[in-house]
């Protein structure tokens, strides 16, 4: 349960936008009901419902009041940034495998962050390869952090106290490292690199000394899902004193994914869900399942509209996971490339890369992403559900 502090804090983060009412009665009553799943987690002054989200109370949750849900605001909302595409580990399912190029450099990297955030980016991810590797994160952080929301996932390899106290004076403030299985050699086996497991342990206590929200991000098989692990793993990880647990289900993204057996259904998407509601109910830790936020009972699929990825080579695509690109950053300027790909992508009630990676499957010639004509037609074939409710109930017409 909040404590009072924390109610207190939530009422005064609603009472500083009371905008908010203005929203349409369904979609506050939606969003009240969706909120309404998680306990919200005080941490460093902030008040977080989870990380995908910015925190209640921060100038990046205005901006998501003014710019996106009070007008049916037509820009992206979330983005992801390869800040490197160097990593020591190497696991199977990377969605960084197979792509390769000119890295962008710390300029490019700060243009492509002002061009998102002016289209209406609010939450940035930064991703890579390992994002630590760069050694500008730190002023890379402090540029995009004003009014965005910025969360680091990372291995942990070469983080030192010193590191996260800097990204947190710079505005990082939403951690996730990555930890699999709650085994270290089963850890260290899925990201082939011994040591992977304590690395990531340590990181996990540097960062909560930082004042930091941190959350683990952890990578399920349909075997994990369906043999029930999913708890046990909840559970260690409740154990660890972590705030949130980031779980999302392997994605068909690379050639070794894409065999049908690797592919959840909907029926393992439901037990997630269910599993989520009931441990958020017991509260121990917060458990935020990417097929829940993006469930067609919820947000839906948004990729290539709400959601914005910029790999480490410039590589405009859909989403981390739709290896497709629309177009190149070092060609082409951000904003013209985002309403090529907007053009051809549609909100729909289930995850793009899930339903449609056989399309991507049979035009694959070895190199990831698919190049930009081949992108365009992929996505006028690709099949799309109905939008999600939230998007129903926002443009209902
Ligand atoms: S393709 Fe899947 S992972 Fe990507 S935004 Fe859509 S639902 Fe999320």
């Amino acid at each position: 349960m909040p404590t009072l502090a924390d109610q207190f804090g939530i009422l005064k983060s609603m009472a500083s936008n009371p905008q908010i009412l203005r929203a349409r009665p369904s979609v506050l009553w939606f969003l009240m009901q969706y909120m309404g799943k998680f306990k919200t987690t005080a941490v460093d002054g902030n008040y977080v419902i989870h990380s995908h989200l910015p925190p209640l109370n921060s100038p990046a949750y205005r901006r998501f009041i003014n710019e996106h849900l009070l007008p049916a605001t037509s820009g992206p909302s979330h983005a992801q940034v390869g800040l490197t595409n160097l990593c020591p580990q190497g696991c199977g399912y990377c969605y960084n495998r197979k792509r390769s190029g000119t890295v962008m450099t710390t300029e490019t990297i700060e243009v492509v962050i002002a061009d998102l955030k002016r289209l209406g980016v609010f939450w940035l991810g930064f991703t890579g390869g390992e994002p630590l590797l760069n050694r500008d994160i730190v002023r890379i952080t402090e540029r995009a952090s004003a009014d965005c929301t910025v969360k680091l996932f990372t291995t942990g390899c070469t983080l030192t106290p010193e590191l996260a106290a800097d990204l947190r004076r710079a505005g990082m403030f939403y951690v996730s490292v990555s930890l699999d299985h709650w085994e270290e050699e089963k850890h260290d086996r899925s990201r082939n690199y011994e040591g992977a497991y304590r690395t990531a342990l340590a990181a996990l206590d540097i960062f909560r000394n930082a004042g930091m929200h941190v959350s683990v991000s952890a990578v399920l098989s349909r075997e994990t899902i369906r043999n029930n692990e999913t708890e046990r793993l909840v559970d260690f990880l409740a154990g660890l004193g972590v705030h949130e647990a980031w779980l999302s289900e392997m994605k068909p993204s690379t050639p070794d994914g894409w065999k049908e057996e690797y592919v959840i259904t909907d029926n393992d998407r439901l037990t997630l869900v269910r599993l989520q509601d009931r441990l958020n109910r017991e509260g121990r830790i917060t458990v935020n399942y990417l097929g829940h936020f993006e469930g067609r009972e919820h947000f839906g699929c948004t990729c290539g509209d709400k959601m914005v990825y910029v790999d480490a080579f410039g590589e405009v695509g859909p989403c981390v996971f739709v290896p497709l690109s629309h177009g190149n950053v070092m060609r082409e300027p951000l904003a013209t490339i985002y309403e090529r790909m907007r053009s051809v992508a549609r909100a729909s009630d289930g995850c793009f890369i899930n339903r449609n990676y056989g399309l991507i499957r049979d035009r694959f010639q070895g190199t990831l992403p698919l190049p930009g004509q081949v992108s365009r037609e992929i996505a006028e074939q690709a099949a799309f559900g109905p939008p999600a409710r939230f998007f129903r109930l926002h443009n209902p017409s």
